[in-house]
């Protein structure tokens, strides 16, 4: 498969210019080099990447595209995505990338650098910590996770990084309506509600994805996120008794 500017625009209605093109091809050859030395994605066969990385990324973010200026933050970024394909596309944007393991994080930095992306910062260590300082709290437009943790513990996470007005964006695979249930009820807590579910397929593979939007409309409490590891092991808004949706595997690396 060619990922030329007319698949782009075929699949996506947008297309690189030639500098993000130039800058799609380096950070592919930066993944599978770092690849080599940490474990940072399954994703490494070129159609894959294109497909599941790079259009996947910026699939949940393009009908934002029109904005002049947005500050986002992407948590659990891993290797760098979705924001370093959001970073690339939107030059005038501003994109934090958060994860807690530095192994990723020293790998994003070095891609940044490669890159000469200058609208990026890096942020290493837990997105519930990030959440409680002045720097960062309500201080996003826009929150992305993408194969990071179950719907609603996402929306803890997330969630109080916008600011009131601001969306989070959740990238997943299949959904099911427990998980919106409990993310509805979690939203509740945080200051938000479900805006929109947006389901569509890869354009190669069919693979089933869907985005689920979240629209922050009211201050959140102070006590969310919730200290580092319970989000997790008590997840905001799970049905009592219930078992709890795992989602699908990753296709990520999975620590
Ligand atoms: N978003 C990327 C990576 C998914 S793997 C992608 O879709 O390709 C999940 C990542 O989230 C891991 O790198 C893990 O270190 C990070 N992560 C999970 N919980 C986190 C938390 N509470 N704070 C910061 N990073 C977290």
């Amino acid at each position: 498969m060619t990922f030329d500017a007319q698949w782009w625009q075929a699949t996506l209605d947008w297309q690189p210019d030639a500098e993000q093109s130039r800058q799609f091809e380096s950070l592919y050859a930066l993944v599978l080099k770092g690849n080599t030395k940490a474990n940072l994605t399954r994703i490494t066969e070129r159609d894959a990447f294109w497909e599941k990385h790079l259009w996947d990324s910026l699939r949940g973010v393009v009908s934002l595209f029109d904005q002049a200026e947005l500050s986002v933050i992407d948590i659990g970024t891993g290797a760098g995505f979705p924001g370093l394909p959001i970073a690339i596309c939107r030059p005038f944007w501003y994109v934090a990338l958060v994860d807690s393991i530095r192994k990723k994080t020293a790998f994003i930095a070095s891609a940044v650098q490669s890159l000469g992306l200058t609208n990026t910062q890096i942020l290493t260590g837990r997105a519930e910590d990030f959440a409680h300082r002045r720097d960062h709290r309500a201080s996003y437009d826009l929150a992305t996770l993408r194969a990071v943790a179950p719907a609603n513990v996402c929306a803890e996470y997330g969630l109080p990084f916008v600011k009131v007005g601001g969306s989070a964006i959740l990238y997943r695979g299949g959904w099911e309506v427990q998980e919106e249930v409990e993310l509805a009820r979690a939203c509740t807590a945080l200051g938000a509600e479900i805006a929109e579910i947006d389901a569509f397929q890869l354009p190669e593979t069919q693979a089933i994805r869907h985005c689920v939007v979240l629209k922050k409309v009211k201050k959140g409490m102070d006590v969310f996120p919730r200290s580092a590891g319970l989000p997790t092991q008590h997840p905001l808004g799970a049905i009592e008794g219930a078992t709890p949706v795992t989602p699908e595997e990753s296709e990520e690396s999975d620590d």
